[in-house]
């Protein structure tokens, strides 16, 4: 079966008033995209809703973060469910970010992956590993790990056709050393192989998993060629606020 290709524009804590913003939704909104690219992009919190107003409709919206509780004393926290009210469809959970900055855990990451998924959001899920563990050959490892916490939380299977797995080297995220594509496809392919003996072999066929770390205009194409079959898209940050953002999101075309 194929798997519909996913870009998705991660805008991180940048700068930038509503107004800003509205220079990368102008360009999308103007651009010629590939209408079978799903595309998705995710500002800070407090722009969601007025982004949402404006870019069109084709373009779905996604959240950095979210908690695990759908309500309560958790100061600073935005819930699930809070993100399903506002309109919002996706989530970006587990990114290397709050993993490193804000000690998230595997296990932290898993449930809140379970309760986004319980209340309706999608998940692009953000595992890989630091460039020591890369060079101590422990990729898989800690990857799978990573996906292991997931998979002990998420017991019923139908859970997955509503994660997107993003595959994030640490080392390439914001640093302009992008993964070659041997090197995404390979990882891409441990994923799919983890997918098909510890979830089912119709989750690891279908789930879409997709690279992200310094993707560009320049290297996009490469990295999503039909060389590299197990590559569905990416996750994009710094690019994500320029205009070659269109290119990536036509990459396939
Ligand atoms: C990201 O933040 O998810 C990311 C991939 O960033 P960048 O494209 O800037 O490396």
């Amino acid at each position: 079966m194929a798997r519909q290709f996913f870009v998705g524009g991660n805008f991180k804590m940048n700068p930038g008033s509503v107004e800003q913003k509205k220079n990368i939704i102008d360009i999308l909104n103007q651009a010629d995209l590939d209408p079978s690219t799903e595309v998705v992009i995710a500002p800070p919190a407090l722009y969601l809703i007025p982004l949402k107003g404006l870019v069109r409709k084709e373009i779905q919206l996604a959240a950095q973060n979210c908690y695990f509780k759908t309500s309560g004393a958790f100061t600073g926290e935005i819930s699930p469910t809070q993100l399903v009210d506002a309109g919002i469809p996706y989530v970006i959970l587990g990114h290397s970010e709050r993993r490193t900055l804000f000690h998230e855990t595997s296990e932290f990451v898993g449930n809140k992956t379970k309760a986004a998924l319980d209340a309706s959001l999608k998940v692009i899920l953000c595992v890989g590993e630091t460039l020591v563990e890369r060079e101590a050959r422990k990729t898989t490892e800690v990857v799978n790990a990573q996906l292991q916490a997931v998979v002990d939380i998420l017991k019923d299977t139908a859970y997955w056709s509503n994660i997107v797995i993003a595959y994030e080297p640490v080392w390439a995220i914001g640093t302009g050393k992008v993964a070659t594509a041997v090197q995404a496809q390979d990882a891409h392919a441990e994923i799919r192989q983890f997918l098909k003996t510890r979830v089912s072999e119709s989750v690891a066929e279908t789930t879409r998993v997709i690279y992200g770390g310094s993707v560009t205009a320049a290297n996009c194409k490469e990295l999503g060629a039909s060389t590299q079959p197990d590559v569905d898209g990416f996750l994009v940050g710094g690019a994500s606020l320029k205009p070659e953002f269109v290119n990536i999101i036509n990459a396939m075309k």
